[in-house]
């Protein structure tokens, strides 16, 4: 296979991933390039080619189409083709930044190193100063970690689940506590450190990420978030990502039951209340099995149990007030308060012009002391059918359905 075909392989042109993505897909040369349109930290969009340095692997993930005694063709591309492939799609003003992974094929700290020399090439060689995420291997050693920090924009550690003995379920090689987690708490303080001596571009200047693979191992949303909230709370994560699981043809956990969309939906609504919205992990309404409601967005189950903080009088109410009222963002709350200064707010279609969802939260508002709707929704819409964003087979990819998060 040429490099083209290769590259092409090992982009998440092969997964149909569905997060971030904008419509539209680029082509270059005579192949797809994995080039998507994502939003960056900070605001704003920009167009990322998101690739694997090769799908050989010899560890045994559950879930992956690519573990060790999987079916799939391996190819690989070497550091020099990478940082070739990506120059050329830059300077063809096709892509603007880099998302870089790879399978673990033998040795961690070589298949780290191959990486870290893709980078190293792109930053020194060729002067590429934009936006490169770099996900570190299970298995990278202390020094890979801080050298990665030096050359990427972003780090990212996939811990995959909330404990031990989770993790060791998921994949026997992986160790949460005695590698995933002292990794992504080092990149993150390295990150941390160089933000608070107010030179941020020395070390991972977007911070850390991580992902989880959710819902196959019985974990709860009350360990995952936890967690989440512990390593956010110290400043060490700027956010994660939660992976429903899926069954991928191949595997061997592809006899395993999918995990609904909406449970995958309602963690990142929930991280978003712990990073955005003030919101103390205690806060959080989990059921009787550790898991967050499905058919109830998290702010809103907060908000029933607590009647006495409502409605909010919507003229006068502080921002923090504002962003505890369900259907209420940051930026609906900041054009509330800029725009209810100077102009006469009269009713709900004012408030939805700034972006003020009165139907989901109707019930919680006031406006000028007349609460704007006299029930809670009793259930809400349903966003996705529960497995609905889910394929009715087992998936058939050559890369892992979450390797670009
Ligand atoms: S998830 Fe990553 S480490 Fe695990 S088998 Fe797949 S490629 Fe290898």
């Amino acid at each position: 296979m040429d490099r083209h075909q290769r590259f092409a392989l090992l982009t998440e042109e092969a997964t149909g991933d569905r997060e971030h993505g904008l419509p539209g897909r680029p082509r270059f040369n005579e192949g797809p390039v994995g080039i998507r349109k994502v939003r960056l930290p900070g605001g704003g969009v920009t167009k990322l080619m998101r690739v694997m340095q090769t799908n050989a692997c010899s560890l045994s993930c559950g879930y992956c189409p690519t573990f060790c005694g999987g079916k799939v063709r391996r190819v690989v591309l070497s550091p020099e083709e990478t940082a070739r492939t990506f120059m050329e799609a830059h300077r063809a003003g096709m892509a603007e930044g880099l998302f870089l992974t790879s399978g673990v094929p033998g040795r961690p700290q070589r298949a780290m190193d191959r990486m870290l020399a893709t980078v190293d090439l792109l930053r020194r060689r060729e002067g590429f100063r934009g936006y490169v995420h770099l996900k570190m291997l299970p298995g990278a050693d202390e020094g890979q970690v801080r050298a990665a920090a030096q050359l990427a924009s972003r780090l990212s550690v996939n811990l995959e689940g909330p404990s031990d003995a989770v993790v060791r379920r998921l994949a026997r090689e992986k160790d949460l506590s005695g590698d995933l987690l002292p990794k992504l708490e080092l990149a993150g303080r390295l990150s941390r450190e160089a933000r608070l001596e107010g030179r941020p571009e020395l070390a991972a200047p977007s911070g850390t990420t991580t992902q989880f693979v959710v819902g196959s191992q019985g974990e709860s949303d009350r360990d995952l978030l936890g967690l989440v909230s512990r390593l956010e709370g110290k400043g060490l994560l700027h956010h994660a990502h939660f992976s429903a699981f899926q069954p991928v043809a191949g595997t061997p956990m592809e006899g395993l039951p999918p995990t609904p969309a909406a449970r995958e939906f309602r963690l990142y609504q929930a991280e978003h209340l712990l990073r955005q919205y003030a919101f103390r992990f205690e806060e959080l309404v989990f059921g009787s099995n550790g898991n967050l409601e499905l058919d109830q967005d998290p702010k809103t189950a907060w908000a029933v149990g607590h009647p006495e903080r409502f409605p909010v009088e919507l003229l006068k109410a502080s921002r923090e007030e504002l962003l505890r009222v369900p259907g209420i963002g940051p930026r609906a709350a900041d054009r509330l308060i800029a725009t209810r200064r100077g102009t006469v707010l009269r009713g709900a279609d004012d408030l939805r012009r700034l972006g003020v969802d009165v139907t989901r939260g109707g019930h919680f508002m006031a406006l000028g002391g007349k609460r704007l709707a006299p029930r809670a929704p009793a259930q809400q819409l349903r966003l996705f059918m529960p497995g609905g964003h889910l394929p009715s087979v087992v998936w058939n990819t050559p890369v892992p359905p979450c390797a670009y998060r």
